[in-house]
């Protein structure tokens, strides 16, 4: 599908005007702009967005589950239906693989599907119904009735790692509209042509599904005012992020500063540690060093779930792991990054790093064109980890540190120094969990999501899944980013106490029309 760029705002049914200040995407290759030029949105044109998604709140809000379904089924649709003219684009705007992109198409469109089945199902709602006893003493009880309902209009930021999944139309996208809520996306500059292909999808679902024009609007910016003045409007109810520690804390310190408080659920920087116990070692020794390669480069990098801690022991077998990690990592080809702020900052933390470090080795590449960088591996030892909290710190790319950690206490206080993170790895024997049962009790209290054998790229996008955990990983460690349990973030509890059948929500009948599981007088009444 053949669709000409116009670098302009959508809001609601309407194109932004080709005025303000503009700016371009980049192609992490060569470091050239790609055209178009993009204008950033104007505050009219932000106000005119908030007060579109104002009004659809209430009648977006009350679309019925099924008809919301319809919708975000027709979100995925349009998206495949751009073809390669999507996957290209953003295929240029970020240098990785179109393969890449067909993959990262499917997470979407898949994470679209699985909210409308939600929906179609419609137990998400939590509803719960405690009958009323007039003759209770000493009081009447009365009947009570509650399940989840939308929140109001989100804003959406866009992630630059994963321009569909996490993006115009990624999981907070999904998530918003599965509960009702409208949407502004605030675009990211990194990938605006793959923004605007997505905005039209999405923009023309809501006219085909007739629905509220300001469901959905997407505005663009050069710089950080209008992402701003969008959290700080009064008609915008919640905020999902993904991006750096600095931003998310920002938008977090905007939004708990507003006269009326709002929630931002922004996922933001986790180091994703890895513990290789003694006998991973001696029994898959290769095979976890090439699974830790694909893991730490794949993407270059630039996963929030990239593991950045390895604690290995200090035997020889160790050394001989972390000497073919070395070679690997030397060997490997340098890749851009996504922007050029992105591998300026890979570049000079990689710097102060090797101040604070004992080993390193990095690809020894004659030209770096672009925003590329050279693939690395840091090592220091447990000791001098424990004394360096920047050893902690996040660095978005293609390197990781390498900690040796030999005894069993030591491994629990490396644990107990951790800040929250997305994930945290152990490889070993089901005998060591038994042994380490500590060490996985503080993790448990660290990460959102504990993997056994396996390493913590790779989300599986399920109901089951946690892609969240305690701050700075996410702003709210209660909640998760991706599967369906990530559509209770836009949701809110409202209690309905002695209405009328006529007047309760569907859900909340007495004779069930949606046929939904129910919580009823303490029961779990299940769907009919
Ligand atoms: P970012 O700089 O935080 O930007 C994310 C989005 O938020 C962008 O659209 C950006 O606007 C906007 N933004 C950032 N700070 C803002 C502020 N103070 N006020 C208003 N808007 C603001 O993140 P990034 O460029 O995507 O990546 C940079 C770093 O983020 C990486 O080095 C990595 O450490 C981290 N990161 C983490 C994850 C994760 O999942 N944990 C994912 C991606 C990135 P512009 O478009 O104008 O820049």
């Amino acid at each position: 599908m053949d669709i000409e760029l116009k670098g302009t705002s959508i809001i609601g049914f309407q194109r932004g005007t080709q005025t303000g200040e503009t700016f371009t995407a980049f192609d992490p290759t060569t470091g050239d702009a790609i055209e178009p030029k993009f204008h950033s949105a104007s505050i009219g044109g932000l106000n005119r967005a908030a007060e579109l998604a104002d009004d659809a709140r209430i009648s977006f809000g009350n679309t019925s589950g099924r008809e919301r379904a319809k919708f975000l089924r027709k979100v995925a649709d349009n998206i495949e239906a751009l073809g390669e003219t999507l996957t290209k684009r953003a295929s240029l705007e970020t240098s990785l693989p179109v393969a890449r992109f067909e993959g990262e198409r499917a997470r979407t469109c898949g994470q679209m599907r699985m909210f409308a089945d939600l929906l179609d199902e419609g137990s998400w709602v939590d509803a719960r119904i405690d009958h009323a006893i007039p003759d209770r003493q000493p009081v009447p009880k009365p009947d009570v009735r509650s399940m989840l309902r939308p929140v109001g209009p989100v804003a959406v930021f866009c992630a630059s790692n994963f321009p569909l999944a996490y993006s115009v139309a990624g999981g907070d996208t999904a998530s918003a509209f599965a509960a009702g809520c409208p949407v502004i996306v605030n675009g990211h500059t990194a990938h605006a042509g793959t923004a605007e292909l997505v905005g039209i999808a999405v923009s023309n679902a809501v006219k085909e599904c007739g629905m509220p024009e300001g469901t959905f609007s997407l505005l663009f910016s050069g710089g950080y005012e209008i992402g701003q003045a969008l959290v700080k409007h009064p008609a915008i109810k919640a905020v999902g992020f993904t991006g750096s520690r600095r931003g998310g804390r920002a938008l977090m310190d905007i939004a708990a500063a507003r006269s009326e408080p709002i929630p931002v659920f922004a996922e933001m920087s986790s180091v994703n540690p890895t513990f290789i116990l003694p006998s991973a070692i001696s029994e898959r020794g290769d095979a976890i060093v090439a699974g830790l390669h694909a893991s730490v480069t794949g993407g270059v990098g630039q996963f929030c779930t990239k593991p950045g801690l390895v604690f290995v022991p200090g035997d020889e077998a160790a050394e001989k792991f972390k000497s073919s990690f070395r070679d690997l990592i030397s060997s490997t080809q340098p890749s851009p990054l996504l922007t050029a702020g992105i591998s300026q900052v890979f570049r000079s933390s990689s710097k102060q790093r090797q101040t604070e470090v004992s080993g390193f080795a990095e690809h020894q590449a004659d030209v770096l064109n672009g925003f590329a960088v050279n693939p690395s591996v840091f090592e220091t030892s447990a000791t001098d980890f424990l004394k360096t909290p920047d050893l902690n710190d996040e660095i978005f790319g293609p390197t990781t540190l390498l900690i040796k950690a030999d005894k069993h206490e030591e491994l629990l206080d490396i644990a107990r120094s951790l800040e929250g993170q997305l994930t945290a790895s152990v490889h070993g024997t089901e005998d060591d969990l038994i042994e380490y049962a500590d060490l996985i009790r503080i993790l448990e209290t660290k990460a959102g999501r504990l993997i056994f054998n396996g390493f913590s790229t790779g989300v599986e996008v399920c109901p089951s899944i946690v892609h969240g955990g305690p701050y700075p990983a996410t702003s709210d460690g209660r909640s998760t980013a991706v599967g369906t349990r990530a559509i209770d973030r836009f949701s809110r509890l409202v209690c309905y106490q002695n209405f009328p059948e006529a007047s309760l929500p569907d859900e909340l009948k007495e004779s069930n029309p949606l046929g939904i599981t129910r919580l009823v007088d303490g029961s779990l009444r299940l769907k009919s």
